[in-house]
């Protein structure tokens, strides 16, 4: 069987370009790795935040749309993103949070970890969460934000859902995850062959509406596989449990299938290669606007129409 490693992305829908920027780099302390455009939407851009190298299971992509509407939450998304904080660091983060106007919502405790929730400028859920165990990654340091307590990228994220048994089956038969543990209507699975971004809870909510997915709502999340030839080989894998699957796509800095598993959440498979240096070196990355080889050549009407972004860090 080919193997899964964890997540590898998760992709959201932002309002101001702007201030999507500002939030995630100098108040959430994440590394701009790419700066690039929307590939079926050249008007748009495409964010990409992460650790030093935007290594899988780091990465928190954005659309921001200027004047989109806000979205809601609901049944067929992933409704909540946990960042795995060092020990000992919650505290600095109420702070931080809240010196930069950011609101905290009530902490909860799940599976014996306390969560912190707030949420981005768009009203995109996220938590902060210290957990029990090891997380060796090393988070992106910036002013204010040191190694000490930097967020190391995904915990888990949380996928709202009508059912669980449909999707639950995607993920232990199909994507390698273990159903480990149950809290009510939540329940957690875990992707056994890595130690980070490999925790998946279903929340089961059989009476929540669908979501809408506008501004401040996920749009898809991406699992991490080694390389092409596992990713067609899962895809084989996919196709005969019956399911409609994307031939694989270029998206540049990795390649990428795509499905909607029966909940309704948009899947990607996307591979750990080329990455994020494939087009500019590791102590630039993100700060050149970057465009795919099919659009340079319309890159003076595509610069004309981006809001032009002021660099925070
Ligand atoms: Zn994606």
């Amino acid at each position: 069987m080919s193997k899964v490693l964890g997540l590898h992305h998760i992709t959201a829908i932002a309002g101001s370009a702007q201030e999507n920027v500002a939030f995630y780099t100098a108040i959430l302390g994440l590394r701009l790795v790419k700066k690039t455009v929307n590939f079926d939407d050249p008007g748009t851009y495409h964010f990409y935040y992460g650790d030093e190298y935007g290594r899988p299971g780091t990465i928190l992509t954005f659309f921001p749309w200027q004047h989109m509407a806000k979205g809601r939450n609901g049944a067929g998304m992933a409704t909540e993103i946990a960042y795995s904080i060092p020990k000992g660091s919650m505290s600095f983060w109420e702070k931080h949070l809240q010196k930069n106007g950011v609101s905290l919502d009530h902490k909860v405790e799940r599976f014996g970890d306390i969560y912190q929730p707030f949420t981005d400028p768009d009203g995109l859920q996220l938590s902060m969460v210290e957990t029990g165990l090891e997380d060796n990654r090393q988070g992106w340091q910036v002013p204010e934000i040191d190694q000490g307590v930097a967020t190391k990228g995904f915990f888990n994220t949380t996928l709202t859902l009508r059912e669980l048994e449909p999707t639950a089956r995607i993920l232990t038969d199909l994507l390698d995850y273990d159903q480990v543990a149950q809290e009510g209507n939540r329940f957690r699975f875990v992707n056994p062959h890595v130690t980070s971004a490999n925790t998946i809870d279903i929340w089961v909510d059989p009476k929540a509406q669908r979501g809408s997915n506008l501004a401040g709502t996920n749009h898809h999340i991406a699992f991490t596989v080694e390389n092409s030839e596992d990713q067609m080989k899962l895809r084989e894998e996919i196709l005969s449990a019956g399911l409609h699957i994307t031939p694989q796509i270029d998206r540049d800095y990795f390649h990428s299938l795509y499905f909607r598993e029966p909940g309704g959440v948009l899947f990607e498979i996307a591979t750990k290669q080329p990455g994020f240096t494939v087009d500019e070196p590791l102590d630039r990355l993100g700060q050149a606007l970057k465009l795919p080889k099919q659009f340079e050549a319309h890159r003076n009407e595509i610069e004309a129409v981006l809001p032009v972004i002021k660099e925070t860090r």
